[in-house]
């Protein structure tokens, strides 16, 4: 049965040798436990940040321990009467092939509604993350101009859609001519721009919002949010969801340029954990399962096979060779 452990914990970007293959004994289920054959494994930058051994809103994983994350499973073997053989469910794993499980916070899924993959992505906390963040911090009205960063991702590409469904203007930054070409042919996105070949991005953001920037889901941080900020509008909302820009930087992080739009704009910034949530999450999925199912949401889905592979995708995903949400296929 193969697993993947913590080798060591990264410094800066994460190496293919800060992660260890460990072959172990098939595992055996007693009474009340379930066998769980991994079917699909979500990988997310938030892991970055449990690969260092600083305090967070979740623990870091140990050295030579097991690591996890968003799985979607197969019942193989059961002794709990909740669960049958042939059921398939997703929730938080370990990285194994096989593990046992008791089935607590696992939640069961059907193949027939959507695709087993989208579990991990737009039905999935991609999904969720989007869909509150926008609504909730984001509170887009109709007509407003929406800036979205990272957004060719999995949560961005998402937070495009939900956009357009509220009726505004949807404008993408990302970081190739592929991504800029799929957000406006395929997504939906009225704009989208290329942060690795424009010099200007102040001045091109400006250009792709003649009206200013109302709201900006912002997934990365960094220089790339510095201009979306010089072009906020008065009374303008910042969503603060993710700052992967940063998350391998080994320097001193700088701050936002404040004085430029937070004050002078009234703006209001607001970060999240998309856990804050978590008692309106029936509310997001019913929300987001109507619109994949009437066709309003496209998932975007870059799946990748094999095991093995579950640590090289992971680390794909500081390079953009992502469109939309990385999965590995086991
Ligand atoms: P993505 O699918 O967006 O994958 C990461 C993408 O980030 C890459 O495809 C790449 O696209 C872009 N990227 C990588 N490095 C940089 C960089 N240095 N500067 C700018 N862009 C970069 O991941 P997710 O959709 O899963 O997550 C998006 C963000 O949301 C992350 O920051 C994540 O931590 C955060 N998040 C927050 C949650 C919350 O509860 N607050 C929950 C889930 C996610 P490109 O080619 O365009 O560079």
């Amino acid at each position: 049965n193969k697993t993947i452990i913590l080798n060591s914990r990264p410094i800066g970007k994460p190496q293919l040798s800060d992660f260890k293959l460990v072959e172990e004994e098939m595992p055996k289920i007693t009474e009340g436990e379930i066998l769980l054959k991994a079917k699909f494994v979500s990988v997310d930058p938030y892991l970055r940040g449990r690969m260092s051994d600083a305090k967070s809103y979740v623990p870091p994983f140990e050295l030579q321990k097991l690591m996890g994350s968003g799985l979607v499973a197969e019942v193989t073997e059961s002794q709990n009467e909740k669960f049958k053989v042939g059921d398939f469910v997703s929730g938080a794993l370990n990285w194994k092939e096989f593990q046992v499980s008791t089935g607590e916070n696992l939640l069961k899924i059907d193949d027939s509604v959507a695709p087993l993959s989208n579990y991990l992505g737009v039905l999935g906390m991609t999904g969720l993350t989007a869909y509150f963040g926008l609504t909730e911090i984001g509170k887009p009205q109709k007509g407003e101009t929406i800036v979205v960063s990272g957004a060719a991702g999995a949560v961005g590409s998402i937070v495009g859609q939900i956009g357009k469904i509220m009726g505004c203007r949807v404008v993408g930054i990302a970081g190739s001519d592929e991504k800029v070409d799929l957000l406006k042919s395929k997504i939906g996105f009225d704009e989208a721009i290329n942060y690795n070949t424009t010099e200007d991005m102040t001045n091109a953001i400006a250009e792709a919002c003649p009206n200013g920037v109302d709201v900006y889901f912002d997934n990365v941080g960094g220089e790339i949010s510095d201009a979306v900020h010089a072009n906020i509008n008065r009374l303008g909302r910042v969503i603060n969801c993710g700052a992967i820009s940063a998350y391998n930087d080994t320097s001193v992080l700088t701050g936002p340029r404040v004085e430029y739009f937070l004050i002078k704009k009234s703006a209001l910034m607001q970060g999240f954990i998309v856990s804050n949530y978590a008692e309106k999450f029936p509310e997001g999925i019913k929300h987001l399962s109507k619109w994949l199912s009437e066709g309003k949401l496209t998932s975007t889905e870059t799946i990748v096979e094999g095991f093995e592979n579950i640590p090289q995708a992971f680390i794909d995903l500081f390079d953009g060779k992502n469109n939309g949400k990385m999965i590995v296929k086991i």
